[in-house]
């Protein structure tokens, strides 16, 4: 497999994010520790729309207008808070990604993984 390559979502969206912050001087408030828990607290309201979802239904319940706009939402805010605290970070994102992407794929070799589910070892 080939090697992956530099995107430059991540750093369009922390341009963005950069200027949204310091437009209203909110860098003040952007410290790690606080990024981190809003962070956290977006995953947790990403969780909390599959919360009661039969698992087996989650999918098919998620493609229903509704709910896939709002879940579209919560992985934004998700995206959002993790692209401004790897730049408060100072943290290349996308090579971070990508780096560990290619990690993954060198340690989960197809052929001695397809149709298994990973484990810890
Ligand atoms: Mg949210």
């Amino acid at each position: 497999m080939a090697k992956t390559t530099h995107q430059d979502s991540f750093d369009h969206i922390r341009q963005l994010m950069g200027d949204f912050s310091r437009d209203r001087d909110w860098e003040q408030f952007h410290d790690p520790k606080s990024l981190l828990l809003a962070l956290v607290g977006e995953v947790g309201e990403l969780a909390e729309l599959f919360q009661w979802l039969p698992a087996d239904q989650a999918k098919d319940l998620v493609a229903k207008p509704e709910l896939h706009q709002r879940v579209g939402e919560e992985m934004g805010d998700i995206i959002l808070y993790l692209v401004r605290l790897a730049d408060v970070l100072e943290i290349d994102l996308g090579k971070a990604t990508t780096d560990k992407f290619d990690s993954v794929v060198e340690r989960f070799p197809t052929e001695s993984v397809k149709g298994h589910a990973p484990t810890k070892d």
